[in-house]
């Protein structure tokens, strides 16, 4: 490759080849140099929110400025729509791509609006142009691990490690089938009952996700959504499951009468105000009063971001719609915090609840927060209810609601239907 484009900046089309030829060259000539890969994150939504045209000028306007940053003799190749290869020359050792990788970010954040500083951001993969990869696609393949590792860990500047890169490749093997299925519309919800203990009535239900891999079988839920909250399918997920839900309950209103559909959102949904449209539009949608809906959002979801969460629960409830505290008393929030959160409904873990009866301070958690929920106003769950002796005890301890495999497993639509007929 001619060094004629070493110092400028490749074009969509041919960025791959153009990084390669580029890297090539340095990696006969020996010399010293770092590749970072940069993926900028958020300009999907930067464009919904902006326009295409000022998504794309924004791109150029920090490729531009990667290339004054790469000068005289380094390279900056677009790898696609939101991500750069940056080659440098003349980074000694690890603090100094460190720096490089800041100034890069920095570069992105002065372009941006100070309200969008917090919405787009750079995910930057590193590695040494040493270290024995064996050419220059093999380099690209380790700085786009490093991207994807660092995705996962939530850190915005990963270096390229070894041992992390099988890891990565599984789950991204897993990654392209969840991807799929998500485009097959082969996520399916399951519903467990909800019963309501002064009436011994079911008045609503918990929508689970399932995921069946048609080669590996069915996936846990906990590792599926761990999974797509790591590889921002979220989003698409927890949309998914808010639509399905309300589609469902919307059907069950005339077999079923109304009923409330509880879906959970992971922390990272609760500090963004999208989750509030997104409840909106299925309750329009699915024409439903907005208090047929409940979101599940765990206790440490609400002090990750406190000013943030509490922002959109309240604009949950403004809607209209119900605020369940998920998994509570396995987080740490205090009680002055818990005074103030924007909650309809308290969740006892099914940890403490299906210990109860045989361990002495699980007991006490699960009557010391049914006395909390009462005290703040909330109406209070207990999950994992596995048998009638617990179901009598949570009766006598004024717990409001109770949801468990006594009562019933988590069932797809038609047998939660026929479950509900069954019991009257
Ligand atoms: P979770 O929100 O705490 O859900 C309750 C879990 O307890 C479910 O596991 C349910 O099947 C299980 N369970 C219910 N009753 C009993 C019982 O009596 N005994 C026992 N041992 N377990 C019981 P599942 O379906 O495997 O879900 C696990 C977790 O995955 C959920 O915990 C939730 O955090 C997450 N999850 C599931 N579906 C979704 C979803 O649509 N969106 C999001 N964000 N998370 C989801
Ligand atoms: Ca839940
Ligand atoms: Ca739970």
């Amino acid at each position: 490759m001619s060094l004629a484009i070493a110092n400028q900046t490749a074009t969509d089309s041919d960025g791959f080849g153009a990084a390669c030829r580029c890297i090539t060259a340095k990696m006969r000539k020996s010399q010293r140099f770092a590749i970072f890969l940069v993926h900028v994150r958020g300009i999907d939504r930067y464009c919904a929110v902006h326009g295409h045209a000022d998504g794309a000028a924004l791109l150029e306007e920090f490729q531009a400025r990667l290339t004054e940053l790469a000068q005289p003799s380094g390279v900056v190749a677009r790898m696609g729509m939101r991500k750069f290869a940056v080659v440098l020359d003349n980074l000694r050792n690890a603090g100094h791509m460190r720096l490089a990788a800041q100034k890069i970010a920095r570069m992105l954040d002065a372009i941006v609006g100070a309200d969008e500083q917090s919405r787009l951001g750079a995910i930057i993969g590193a590695t040494n142009g040493g270290d024995g990869a064996s050419d220059a696609p093999e380099l690209l393949r380790r700085v786009e691990i490093a991207v994807l590792d660092g995705r996962r860990k939530n850190a915005s500047f990963n270096f390229y490690e070894p041992d992390t890169a099988d890891e990565i490749l599984l789950d991204w093997g897993l990654e392209k089938r969840l991807a799929q299925a998500i485009e097959d519309g082969a996520l399916e919800i399951h519903f467990q009952p909800k019963l309501e203990l002064a009436t011994d009535r079911i008045v609503g239900a918990e929508a689970l996700m399932r995921w069946s891999d048609p080669d590996i079988g069915p996936i846990s839920p906990d590792v599926f959504i761990d999974l797509a909250e790591t590889t921002g399918q979220i989003t698409d997920l927890t949309h998914f499951a808010i639509q399905r839900s309300c589609r469902q309950v919307s059907a069950w209103k005339a077999t079923l009468g109304s009923l409330n559909i509880a879906v959970n959102v992971t922390p990272s949904l609760i500090g963004n105000t999208e989750i509030v449209d997104a409840v909106r539009s299925a309750s329009n949608i699915w024409d439903l009063e907005p208090d047929s809906l409940t979101l599940e959002v765990t206790e440490n979801a609400l002090m990750a971001d406190r000013e943030a969460a509490h922002r959109v629960l309240t604009a949950i409830r403004d809607f209209g719609a119900r605020v369940s505290i998920d998994d509570f008393g396995t987080g740490y929030s205090s009680l002055s915090y818990l005074k103030k959160i924007p909650a309809d409904e308290l969740k006892i873990d099914r940890t403490f609840v299906m210990g109860m009866l045989a361990d002495r301070g699980d007991y006490k958690i699960v009557e010391h927060t049914i006395g909390i929920a009462k005290s703040f106003g909330l109406s209070v769950v207990a999950e994992g209810v596995e048998t009638s002796d617990m179901l009598v005890e949570l009766q006598r301890l004024g717990c409001d609601y109770a949801q468990g495999y006594f009562i019933c497993r988590p069932v797809g639509a038609d047998a939660f239907e026929e479950f509900c007929r069954k019991r009257g």
